[in-house]
């Protein structure tokens, strides 16, 4: 069985983290303040700036609900289980990958 108090401060520390990254970036890219550059060659690198970071704070917000699900899944007492086949997904598996929801067998 994992360690699964050590589990939780992980995904509770990452939670904190992507959470300040989404916010920082929601208020970059929605800032009241904020005027793209006039010259056509600065917005055009603008604009694709604020694409990097769209995509970056969907995947964030992705890893945010995963995360989310995962401590749902310990405080039900569920987590560790396979989503899929029932069985208990391997400790160093959890470990590496602790929002895991299948073993890794039905993972593959
Ligand atoms: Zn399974």
């Amino acid at each position: 069985m994992p360690d699964l108090d050590a589990i939780r401060a992980h995904l509770l520390r990452q939670t904190d983290e992507l959470a300040t990254r989404v916010d920082v970036i929601e208020s970059h890219l929605r800032g009241v303040d904020r005027d793209a550059p006039n010259d056509w060659k600065d917005r055009a690198q603008f604009l694709e700036n604020d694409e990097v970071l769209e995509a970056l704070e969907d995947h964030d917000r992705a890893e945010l609900l995963q995360i989310r699900a995962a401590l749902g899944r310990l405080d039900a007492g569920t987590y560790g289980s396979c989503a899929s086949c029932g069985g208990d997904i391997a400790k160093r598996r959890l470990e590496a990958l602790p929002i895991a929801t299948k073993c890794i067998a039905c993972a593959a």
